[in-house]
């Protein structure tokens, strides 16, 4: 007698191990269901998707891009990226089969999905912020800002900048000269066995050597060419395998790749705004990622957290403009004066009422006449100390270097912004605001990096790169909202809207009968006058 201690499984000889209907591979509540109710409420066509408004033409019928889409958003939601794994998947993954009603296109036309449509990507992504903000998901109040940088498909060696180029010139150039060299008295010890009378001084390594420096000229005129066209383009880094990537460094951390901008909201961490940019640095990003936030989430009045690597005054007072109320610790600068024991402009204030600047022994620092445009573009104004009040003060060793007669200060002609901003800064609230920065922001990133393994791209160029963070941004949206609100719920709203659309489609097609019957009737009558015409004999 046998005695099962484990289960059995079912016998491979039975006529039928999977349901007979695929509706019955995937259960009530399966997340894939979603997925269908979300992107069947999407007009693809208007969304710039290839295909999405083709008619009725010859030729073998392209896949439907919402089939696609489908699997895209399914592949990201479950850490499946590559084209060629989820050709893979569509074909043996149930839910997938479910998904696409058995369709399996090939890993060519998976990966084309995704090089071509990078714009509707990311309008799909748009329109799902658009959803959760009617969903009530979004505060819309109060956002964060910050970068994260993610590895392009492109190595470290790949990338050269002016000084790399030039290193590498100068070593071909040392390794041309040693071969060079060598071939000389190669040629030298032939002339001399030559000479003694031993054969006719073929077969040395002449050959081998000629060849080794003509490689390395060839060598040497591309690392040429690349400079020179590093120099003409007034670019700093040329990347070979990938052009838009970058070598990026910033905290110690040295990639190449991408920097991804995100706006995050304070309600429910989503990612309401994203942008993908090339540049190390965060600074230029605040006002046009937060304007960006500020339109999506149709927001009147918007507070944007974002870290000193977001501070620049021409930033601020472009967000001051647009109505959007900027947290960012100010920079604090080379602290150079500190270091000197001197006092920094810390040590001034400035008196509105006044115009001029109080210094710490009392004295007025009044403007001088004119405008003068510092490095970075910005027009000042300068504040400077009687030579004579200087001249006796007791603390003019702290004030002034030796030869300097009197103290100078420079105000930015918009400076009143970042006294604004001083201020805000200095507030109650901010320094809780400051700490609920991070555990915004920072959450997208750490869940899409960690959690789902997605550190780097696996497309090249600056438009398959912001198609492939569109869905990357997309999973993660659409996992939380599920996480948030609830499978039910969801697909609930989806089913509602649809019935809305499709009622709505049907009055407007309604309220146009009276007017195709009218015409209807109008073309009738005038064809049966032709027809009437036409039996009529001749007289
Ligand atoms: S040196 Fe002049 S500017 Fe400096 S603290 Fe003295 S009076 Fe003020």
């Amino acid at each position: 007698m046998t005695n099962h201690t484990f289960k059995p499984g079912e016998s491979r000889d039975q006529a039928s191990l999977l349901p007979a209907r695929i509706e019955d591979y995937v259960g009530p509540n399966n997340p894939v269901r979603a997925i269908e109710s979300f992107i069947c409420a999407l007009d693809l066509a208007k969304l710039g998707f290839r295909h999405a408004d083709r008619g009725v033409e010859v030729g073998q019928p392209p896949y439907d891009p919402a089939d696609l889409l489908k699997l895209y958003l399914y592949g990201y939601i479950n850490q499946v990226r590559s084209s060629r794994r989820l050709e893979r998947e569509a074909g043996r993954n149930l839910e997938l089969i479910w998904l696409l009603k058995n369709l399996r296109p090939g890993y060519r036309t998976i990966a084309n999905f995704r090089k071509e449509n990078w714009e509707a990507l990311k309008a799909v992504n748009r329109s799902f912020v658009l959803l959760v903000r009617e969903l009530g998901l979004v505060g819309g109040t109060v956002v964060a800002i910050d970068g994260s940088f993610f590895h392009g498909d492109a190595s470290k060696a790949s990338v050269f900048t002016r000084k790399r180029l030039a290193e590498q010139i100068a070593n071909l150039d040392k390794e041309i000269e040693a071969y060079g060299r060598s071939l000389e008295d190669n040629d030298a010890a032939e002339a001399r066995h030559r000479t003694d009378g031993h054969g006719d001084g073929g077969g040395g390594e002449g050959g081998d050597l000629g060849a080794k420096v003509s490689a390395l000229m060839a060598k040497r005129s591309r690392a040429q060419a690349d400079l020179d066209r590093l120099e003409a383009s007034g670019e700093t880094q040329l990347s070979l395998t990938d052009p838009d990537a970058r070598l990026l460094a910033k905290n110690g951390q040295a990639l190449v790749g991408y920097n991804v901008q995100a706006v995050v909201d304070d309600k429910h961490k989503l990612i309401v705004e994203s942008e993908v940019v090339n540049d190390s640095s965060d600074v230029g990003q605040l006002h046009a990622m937060a304007t960006a936030a500020k339109d999506t989430l149709d927001a009147e009045a918007l507070q944007v957290l974002a870290d000193v690597g977001y501070y620049s005054s021409t930033e601020l007072k472009a967000c001051e403009d647009d109505g959007i109320v900027a947290y960012v610790p100010p920079s604090e600068g080379t602290g150079r004066l500190e270091k000197q024991g001197r006092f920094s402009l810390k040590d001034f204030s400035y008196d509105g009422a006044a115009d001029a600047y109080r210094c710490p022994a009392g004295a007025l620092l009044r403007p001088m006449k004119g405008r003068w445009q510092n490095t970075s573009g910005r027009l000042e104004i300068r504040y400077a100390s009687r030579k004579a009040i200087c001249g006796t003060c007791p603390l003019r060793a702290r004030c002034l270097t030796p030869k300097a007669p009197y103290r100078t200060i420079s105000r930015w002609e918009h400076e009143d912004v970042l006294d604004r901003h001083r201020q805000r800064m200095a507030s109650e609230g901010a320094g809780e605001l400051m700490r609920r920065r991070s555990a915004i922001v920072e959450h997208p990133f750490g869940t899409l990096k960690c959690r789902a393994g997605y550190q780097h791209f696996l497309v090249r160029g600056f438009d398959k790169v912001r198609g492939e963070w569109s869905l990357m941004a997309l999973c993660y949206n659409f996992t939380r909202m599920l996480n948030i609100l609830g499978f039910d719920r969801f697909v609930a709203y989806m089913a509602e809207k649809a019935r809305v659309a499709r009622e709505s489609g049907l009055a407007s097609a309604l309220r146009s009968i009276p007017l195709v019957l009218q015409t209807f009737q109008a073309n009738i009558t005038l064809w049966l006058a032709v027809v009437t015409l036409r039996a009529t004999p001749a007289p």
